[in-house]
């Protein structure tokens, strides 16, 4: 099931088509401290977690601020320490981490020393052209210097010293952080008009694979014809229905991921990560199988993203009338939260329907860009006003004085009120937003600033 609370988020500033905050992975193997120097960062105590083998945590990703800058970091925490192929593992870890950051913060500890599996994270942060921040944790006062100037050998540039514990170093290490991280993340050099990005999600099995696949064979495009763009090597250009589209992450999709224990981790965090980097996520379910909390909670992860989302309800070809009809009462139970997003009845297999992805994904592209103009909403909010004004709230009866479009992409409203407005009245305000201007396939967010009250 769904949570109930959707969340209000304030717009983020500087206008349209704000792209997402670039990201921060952090690296680094078991015991170091990884946790515990994000907590620093973060400035929280809810990162705190445990390098615990298999552990599947909901969360992977925090937002981070430091000297007005956001960005978000990535905490690739959480694979198993007493796993065999270790240096394997952790060098994986590192590959995923590179895949979906602009910037890595490698942590090693300085109490320890450089060991073999730091050496094999080493490695293939050298192959990297991503910039690299190397913390050298555990360096709690003046006696521990020597070991950080030895981490120099790495050569992954400036060693930085810090307590995680004590939070000695932290700022500087932060400021090398924010001198390493870009501005906005790469997709932003993307000539305007270059190939949107989709990112196909969805619970392990589903048919994403096989649905890319399927697109890939109608036809690859080719990398050098595209303008614009300088392609990752995890992500593949594929022409759908006459449109070049970025396809995010497909290395992941390709490489089949191994069952080892924290598996259902690397997903997850694959999953967040592609989410992230895309502008529309196709988010698979298996039709012939009852829907699964596991397909609502990535759902709900593409909304609180604030990214267009389509529905693909794949293996249509293994489903029966029986099956149909239940999953119609299922989808009217679960994905009701969801009816905004369009949805396609598809078999990757037989290429049912296949087609009829790229116009929903450009229905919820065009959603997810809509703009209303300030005179179209406030004609809009004086109509809802006065048809259904807000509940009287301990003797007083907030009230809307104007509004206005903070940003597209989504779309995100702010509500200028004489008072706080109950969640309700702007969920209905929501309501009443998509049944007047669409919205099709976008989350939509409203939040309300009160009127401060005047000092006498
Ligand atoms: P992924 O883990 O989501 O990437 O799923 P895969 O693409 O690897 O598919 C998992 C299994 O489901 C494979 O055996 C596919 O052949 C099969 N499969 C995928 N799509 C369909 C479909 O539309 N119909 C049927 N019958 N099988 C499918």
């Amino acid at each position: 099931m769904r949570a109930g609370r959707r969340p209000h988020r304030l717009p983020r500033p500087g206008g349209a088509r704000v792209s997402a905050k670039p990201v921060l992975a952090v690296v680094g193997r078991p015991n170091v401290g990884k946790s515990m120097l994000v907590n620093r960062i973060i400035g929280r105590r809810e990162a705190v977690v445990q390098d615990v083998p298999g552990v599947t945590r909901d969360r992977v990703s925090y937002d981070a601020r430091w000297n007005g800058r956001e960005f978000v970091i990535v905490d690739t925490g959480g694979w198993a320490s007493d796993a065999q192929g270790m240096a394997q593992r952790i060098a994986e870890q590192a590959e995923l981490a590179i895949a979906a950051a602009d910037a890595v913060l490698f942590v090693v500890d300085a109490s320890v020393g450089v060991t073999d599996e730091d050496e094999a994270v080493v490695r293939v942060l050298r192959r990297t052209n991503k910039p690299i921040v190397l913390a050298v944790n555990k360096v709690d006062d003046a006696r521990a210097e020597p070991e950080v100037a030895a981490m120099w050998q790495l050569g992954l540039g400036e060693p930085w010293p810090v307590s995680a514990l004590h939070g000695r170093g932290s700022g500087d290490l932060l400021d090398a952080v924010l001198a390493a991280l870009p501005e906005a993340p790469a997709e932003q050099f993307d000539e305007p008009g270059g190939p949107r990005r989709v990112a196909i999600v969805g619970k392990p099995n589903v048919g994403k694979s096989s649905l890319l696949n399927k697109l890939a064979r109608q036809q690859r495009a080719v990398v050098d014809n595209v303008a614009g763009t300088t392609v990752d090597p995890v992500d593949e250009l594929v022409t759908v229905g006459g449109s070049v589209y970025r396809f995010i992450d497909t290395a992941g999709l390709r490489r089949r991921v191994r069952e080892a224990s924290g598996h259902e981790y690397y997903a997850s965090l694959r999953t967040q990560g592609a989410i992230e980097r895309a502008e529309v996520c196709v988010v698979v379910i298996d039709a012939s199988e009852p829907i699964a909390d596991q397909d609502l909670k990535i759902l709900s992860m593409v909304e609180e993203a604030g990214k267009a989302l389509v529905i693909a309800f794949n293996k249509w070809d293994l489903t029966d009338d029986e099956r149909r009809r239940y999953l119609a009462r299922e989808v009217e139970r679960d994905v009701q939260a969801f009816a905004w997003a369009p949805q396609v009845n598809m078999s990757a297999l037989t290429g049912r329907n296949v087609d009829k992805l790229r116009n929903a994904i450009e229905e919820a592209l065009a959603g997810w860009e809509t703009r209303v103009t300030t005179g179209q909403l406030n004609a809009f909010l004086g109509r809802v006003a006065a048809a259904h004004p807000h509940p009287v709230r301990g003797g007083k009866q907030p009230r809307v004085l104007f509004g206005t479009q903070a940003q597209n992409c989504p779309p995100t409203f702010v509500l200028f009120t004489t008072g706080p407005l109950d969640p309700q009245y702007v969920r209905f305000v929501e309501r009443r937003l998509r049944e007047e201007f669409g919205f099709r396939g976008t989350p939509v967010l409203v939040d309300f600033r009160a009127r401060e009250k005047r000092r006498k």
